[in-house]
């Protein structure tokens, strides 16, 4: 018995995703275009890294119930980890919460509480729930998250796979601010990074223009997992000491990607994975020059295929 949750224990809440050269994508950019897959994820999405990584480290320090406030990805990922190491889970989300999205919670056993009318009725609420024993997990700003984002880029390095350029999506800047630690942590400081948003969630973009981070005053893009209206300082940070590029697509492209992601690779992400891929497919102009470039298939559990093709006929 001891033994067995010894093995158990001794193991990370993520997987080591697999690293695979696409053809596909490669000849729609002209280029040498690679994927870390972490949209094959147990729980969905490369989340699990981070919040897997906070969640242990609050278990650790005492925490007996973890709190989250996101009907996304993270939420799904804060379950997942309190499945795992056994520790009760209270999603609270607010009432514009889809049914997909709380039977996927629902199957991880954590309780969901719905509660508001928008998410910062919902996370009020959440954050009033909060008692000395509990751990609040943050979908994007802390930095437990961003060294636990960081192991995919340590992967990357252990593969032998060295990239020019690395791909990745922007919503609260949390994947971004653990890309960029892992690149540092590895040596690897020099090699630049693509940041991408759509239209509608763009807050890194505009973080960029202004030299400061900014409010919008809404979302109004269907990759609701890029809808964070303000990016977190560290992302705004990494932005004045490294190379970052900030790209922003439509709508249609991420979601034309997720269809041709779907078609190619037989995996289907978000449109806020999308974004990223559309920029290889669409062989943008600001990958000229760059020979080996990694793009981070960041997935997401919590769109449907009917829901995709829903968007791509009214954003045609
Ligand atoms: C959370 C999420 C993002 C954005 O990550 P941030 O850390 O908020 O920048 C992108 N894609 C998917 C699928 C996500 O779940």
């Amino acid at each position: 018995m001891p033994s067995i949750l010894g093995v158990i224990r001794t193991m990370a809440l993520h997987i080591e995703t697999p690293l695979v050269e696409s053809r596909a994508l490669s000849m729609s950019a002209g280029r040498s275009v690679w994927l870390k897959l972490d949209a094959l994820q147990p729980s969905g999405s490369f989340k699990i890294r981070g919040i897997g990584h906070a969640c242990e480290t609050y278990l650790a320090r005492g925490a007996r119930r973890f709190v989250s406030s996101s009907g996304g990805n993270a939420g799904l990922a804060v379950a997942y980890a309190g499945r795992l190491l056994g520790v009760p889970v209270t999603v609270v989300v607010p009432e514009t919460t889809t049914d997909r999205a709380k039977e996927l919670l629902a199957l991880e056993d954590a309780e969901v509480v719905v509660h508001g009318a928008s998410w910062q009725e919902a996370n009020a609420y959440a954050q009033s729930l909060i008692d000395a024993s509990d751990a609040f997990l943050h979908p994007f700003d802390d930095p437990l998250l961003w060294q636990g984002h960081a192991t995919m880029i340590d992967e990357v390095r252990r593969s032998g796979l060295v990239p020019d350029a690395i791909v990745l999506s922007v919503g609260g800047g949390g994947l971004l601010s653990g890309v960029v630690e892992g690149l540092h942590r590895n040596g690897w400081s020099n090699i630049p990074v693509f940041a991408v948003e759509t239209e509608g969630a763009a807050s890194f973009h505009e973080a960029v223009k202004a030299g400061h981070t900014v409010e919008l005053e809404r979302i109004t893009s269907v990759a609701t997992s890029l809808g964070a209206k303000r990016v977190c300082e560290k992302a705004m940070h990494w932005s004045k000491v490294h190379s970052i590029h900030s790209v922003v697509v439509s709508d249609h492209s991420a979601l034309s990607a997720c269809e041709r992601f779907l078609a190619d690779h037989r995996i289907l992400v978000e449109p806020a994975c999308g974004a990223s891929l559309a920029i290889a497919y669409e062989n943008a102009p600001e990958l000229e020059g760059f020979r080996t470039v990694l793009v981070i298939v960041c997935g997401g559990a919590t769109a449907t295929v009917d829901q995709i093709r829903e968007w791509a006929k009214k954003c045609a």
